[in-house]
């Protein structure tokens, strides 16, 4: 890693899960509307892809589950044991881990994002402006 990370911890709603994560200053931020992440969560997503090895996480105390995206690779959803709280997504397809970006204690850096799978699954009542959409 070259470039100039910044260190954040974060956890999950009950306690569990700590965590230390090395982001970019800019980290690359996702609002995934699509279908299975409504499924597994409830709502639009927000999550962060990760830098190989950014993040320090006893993955024991997490659950794994997983299943097969859109084009037939693995998607594997990393949460707590506990609380169920999603901590972290690994795609196979692009061999990375993303977290969700609400486990961290502190947003601040979170500027901007670009929003995923909006076209035909966003909610009604979520308008988002065009440059923010990532076809
Ligand atoms: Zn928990
Ligand atoms: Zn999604």
């Amino acid at each position: 890693m070259t470039k100039e990370m910044i260190k954040k911890t974060g956890g999950c709603f009950c306690g569990e899960i700590k965590f230390n994560v090395s982001l970019d200053k800019k980290p690359r931020v996702f609002n995934c509307h699509c279908i299975d992440c409504r499924k597994k969560i409830g709502g639009m997503i927000t999550i962060i892809q990760l830098r190989d090895n950014a993040i320090e996480i006893d993955k024991n105390k997490l659950n794994i589950f997983e299943h097969n995206g859109g084009s037939g690779n693995k998607i594997k959803k990393f949460f707590c044991k506990k609380c169920a709280a999603p901590v972290l997504t690994y795609v196979s397809k692009w061999d990375k881990y993303y977290l969700y970006a609400g486990m961290l204690d502190d947003i601040s850096i979170l500027k901007s994002a670009y929003n995923i799978f909006y076209e035909n699954s966003h909610f009604p009542f979520m308008e988002i402006s065009e440059s923010n959409i990532k076809t």
